[in-house]
């Protein structure tokens, strides 16, 4: 079987965890030789440069978690990490204190940079890296051109106005996608988010034939505004995605009004799509309608309609790999496929 799955970082490499066990493999590490195929097309927006240093936080978490040496609690980064270069370099009070590297990940950024700045593709990076850590599934990065998301906030570092009336906004800002969400927590409120760069994006080797080739494509619960909404704006993904044969099931992020971690809540509120399974659906809409989903899998206690989509009910709690598997083979049976 040949699945291609939709992924961020951290929920979506949890979800692949189980699309792995759901094919009988390990759900951490190598996979055996046999005649299934993973491929995951991993957002890259949140991609950000600090200190020269190029860093892909869900290609990372990723390939992490996959091959096993993530850290399980913090949900990102290695196991085992230490914090000697992050401590020092606040000592300069160098740029995104905020921004945490560890020890053991930095020398993934370093490897990525140097063979980015040589010349090689971030797809061809990937695959080296990949090498070393063994996924078990293919990682593809959605594109191997530049796009970052940026968020535009009233400036938290303008000097407050007295002349100007109440209500009205002050001056505005535009800050990368991680500087909102770590540094301020997504509690800015934001004006827009926009994938920049993504217009003038193509998709990256292999990206667009996986979902051609697909028996079955998965949206995985991650975060549908700056996780799934950026793959799903590099030009000619959604087009792939409504002409594949293979039947494409979106899974829902939100239970409930929230979302499971995270703040996927203040995302949607931006880009004024309602906190909810529903709200969520309806955002990606069905593929015979100009959207991407035949069927969406929502919490048992959950309701949506989402029109010209088959909604299905299912525990959604990603728990264990063993669950998450159980998630995948509902994503199965509700296209019919089991
Ligand atoms: P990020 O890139 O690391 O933020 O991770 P993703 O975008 O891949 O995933 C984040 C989303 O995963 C959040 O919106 C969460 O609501 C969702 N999520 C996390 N854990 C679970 C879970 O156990 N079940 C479901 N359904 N969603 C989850
Ligand atoms: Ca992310």
């Amino acid at each position: 079987m040949r699945i291609a799955v939709l992924a961020g970082g951290v929920g979506g490499a949890k979800f692949l965890l189980g699309v792995k066990r759901y094919l009988g493999r390990p759900a951490f590490g190598p996979a055996p030789a046999d005649e299934h195929l993973i491929t995951a097309i991993v957002n890259t927006a949140d991609d950000i440069r600090l200190h020269n240093l190029q860093i892909c936080p869900d290609l990372d978490s990723c390939m992490y978690t996959l091959s096993g040496v993530s850290d399980r609690q913090r949900g990102w980064g290695r196991a085992d990490e230490t914090w000697t270069v992050s401590g020092e370099l606040a000592g300069y009070d160098a740029e995104a204190p905020w921004f945490s590297l560890g020890d053991r990940d930095i020398a993934t950024h370093l490897v990525r940079t140097r063979m980015l700045d040589a010349g090689y593709r971030l797809s061809d990076v990937t695959d080296a890296l990949c090498r070393r850590w063994q996924p078990g599934l293919t990682l593809l990065p959605m594109t191997d051109d530049r796009v970052e998301t940026h968020v535009v906030v009233e400036d938290p570092a303008a000097a407050p106005d007295a002349d100007r009336p109440a209500g009205t906004p002050g001056p505005l800002v535009a800050l990368h996608f991680q500087e909102w969400w770590i540094r301020y927590q997504a509690k800015l409120p934001a004006l827009s988010i926009s994938p920049i760069g993504a217009e003038e994006s193509t998709p990256a080797p292999g990206v667009l034939d996986a979902i051609a080739e697909a028996d079955l494509v998965l949206i995985a619960p991650s975060n549908p505004v700056v996780s799934v909404g950026p793959i799903l704006a590099v030009p000619g993904i959604a087009d792939a995605l409504r002409a594949t044969a293979a039947p494409v099931v979106g899974v829902s992020p939100i239970i409930g009004a929230a979302p499971v971690r995270g703040h996927a809540d203040k995302c949607l509120e931006a880009v004024g799509v309602p906190v909810s399974a529903q709200g969520v659906g309806r955002h990606y809409g069905a593929r015979s309608d100009g959207g991407v989903l035949d069927a969406f899998l929502i919490a048992p206690d959950d309701r949506a309609t989402v029109p010209g989509v088959t909604v299905a009910g299912q525990p959604l709690l990603m728990t264990d790999p063993e669950h998450t598997a159980e998630m995948v083979a509902a994503c199965v049976q509700v296209v019919g496929r089991g």
